[in-house]
Order: structure tokens, then sequence, then C-alpha cells
């Protein structure tokens, strides 16, 4: 007999477990280089609406640059496709800090999940609003989403990035010297600082993701997220620039959208299947959690669920 989903949850993360540890986890925000890297949790949110976890499941981490996924499903909503004027959707193939192409490329970023195309994403999705209102908003998303108004974001966190954040005040300065900011640099840049410290669950993070997994649709009452085509194509920009020059390889490996953070968390979306949070803080040189990716090859392959079917 097939093995159950929970059995397959389990299975993934006994197989990754003795990769947890290896990598560096992301120093360069010190609070984050405080987290014990001997950490993994791994959660499957599928589209009847069941969640099956294994591991650290249930603690919350930093997710970083998972949250640029949902704050560009929440920008395009709010100003359409006029989004895409200041930022492109090829993938990099430069890490995710990198500023090489911005100047080559006029200050605008190659697509919204580096660093430059999330700042100028965030930058959009303030608008006329105030950071708080914006942030709120995002936050409030997350809560409904994963139908837990536990989450938060962690302060210490922001204010740690925001002191080492000097590459990504590089980043933001050139964008606004072509133009491309409409806020200014440090307001646009205080938002980014905390929508990166969201702290979720791999739970959390796999329900709030679901979305993605159903058609832009809520799974439970139907109710329309986001548009469904809106919806594959963040699903596509996932698939190509999720993981920055780690693109490939994952998809390689994995076969579903995803988006990689440096607090070594993870969500694949597996289109009509269910949403997959991995979370261990150990990171190859890309910023992908090492043994969280290991764990979502185990599971990927084990379950069937990949986009190239
Ligand atoms: N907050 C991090 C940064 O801007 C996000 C990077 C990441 O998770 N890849 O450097």
């Amino acid at each position: 007999m097939a093995d159950t989903m929970s059995e397959m949850v389990d299975a993934a993360l006994a197989a990754a477990k003795p990769r947890c540890g290896e990598g560096t986890v992301a120093d360069y925000i010190p609070a984050l280089a405080k987290v014990d890297p001997n950490q993994i949790g791994l959660a499957v949110a599928t589209t009847d609406g069941v969640c099956h976890t294994a591991g650290d499941a249930d603690t919350p981490f930093s997710i970083q640059s998972v949250s640029k996924v949902f704050t560009l499903a929440l920008a395009l909503e709010r100003t359409s496709d006029a989004l895409w004027s200041c930022v492109g959707r090829e993938p990099s193939g430069t890490a995710f800090n990198s500023i090489v192409q911005l100047e080559s490329e006029n200050g605008r970023p190659r697509n919204p999940l580096i660093n430059a195309g999330a700042i100028a994403v965030t930058d959009r999705l303030i608008g006329d609003r105030s950071t708080e209102e914006t942030i709120a908003e995002l936050v409030g998303f997350l809560r409904e989403r994963a139908v837990d108004d536990t989450i938060e974001i962690d302060e210490e966190v922001a204010q740690s990035e925001a002191k080492a954040g000097a590459r990504n005040r590089s980043l933001a300065h050139f964008m606004a010297a072509f133009d491309n900011l409409t806020q200014p640099v440090e307001t646009a840049l205080g938002a980014y600082f905390r929508q990166c410290a969201l702290s979720l669950s791999c739970r959390q993070l796999a329900q709030a993701g679901l979305f993605l997994a159903c058609n832009g649709r809520d799974p439970k009452t139907g109710a329309q997220i986001i548009s469904e085509e809106r919806c594959r194509r963040i699903n596509a920009v996932m698939m190509t620039c999720g993981h920055y020059d780690n693109s490939g390889e994952f998809a390689f490996r994995v076969g579903l959208p995803g988006k990689s953070g440096v607090g070594g968390g993870i969500l694949a979306i597996a289109p009509g299947r269910g949403a997959i949070a991995a979370w261990s803080p150990g990171l190859n040189k890309a910023g992908t959690s090492l043994a969280g990716s290991a764990a979502l090859e185990h599971f990927a392959k084990a379950a069937g669920w990949s986009v190239f079917d």
C-alpha cells in the first residue's frame, strides 16, 4: 500500500535530518547568527485543508526572502501589471544582493525576488500609504491566509538587519539614482527590513502559501484571493527566480516553484496539490537551506509532486 502523506512527511524529515547543521547560518544579519543550526521542520498543507508536519514545524523562524512572494502578490493586486515597469521577470543568475546587473540595466532589477527587485516591489506596495499601514496589510494578509493571529514581526531581527543593511542601502540608492523608487530610500528599506523579519513556523508558512497551490483561491471558502492568471505567473517567477543563482539546481532536484530565505526557510508550491514549507538554518552559498531543500527533494519524489509530471 502507498505511504500516507504523514508517513512521507516523516520519512522526508528523517532522510534530511543528517544534513542538519551543514552549511552556514546567515551571520551577516547578527540576530540570525544566534539561531541554533540543529533544527529542522517540515509542513505540507494540502488543498483539502489538512496540514501534515514533522520535526520543528511549530518553531517560528525568520522567513526573510520568502516574504517577497507575499509582497509581490499584494503589490500586483494594488498596482496591477503597471508593477512590471519597475522590475523584470528574468532569472538573474547572480547572488540575491548583487549590484552588478543593476548598473548595466539602468536601475531596473531583473526580477522581484532578488533584493533590489523586492525593494522596488515594496516601494510600490507602500504607494500613498504609511509604512505602518503597509506592514499591517501584509501581516493581516498572512494571518488571514494562515488562519493564525499570532503571526508577528520580530522587531529585533528587523533592527539588526537595518543596522547591518549597507548592501541593501546601496541597492536602494542605486535604484533611486535611476528614478526607480517612489519613496525615500529609508522608507522603502524600513518596510523591506520589517517584511523580511516576519516570524512564521513551517505550519504557518505552508498554510499561508496554500492559495498559490489553489489557483489563487482560499482552499476552504473558495474565495478568489488573487486571479488564477496572476497565481500561475507568481509560481512561474518562483520557479525561475526563487533561489537566485541556485534556481536551476532547485528546479532540477525538487521540480516545484519555490522561494528560499536566509533564515533557512523554503516555501514550495505544488499546483493543485499543496504548499510545502521546510526550514533548517544551515545555508548553501546561494542562501538556500541545505537540509530544508533535501527534505523537499525527498518529499516531492516520494509524493510524485512535480510541475513536470
Ligand atoms: N533580508 C535579507 C537581505 O536582504 C533577505 C535575503 C534572503 O533571504 N535571501 O539580505
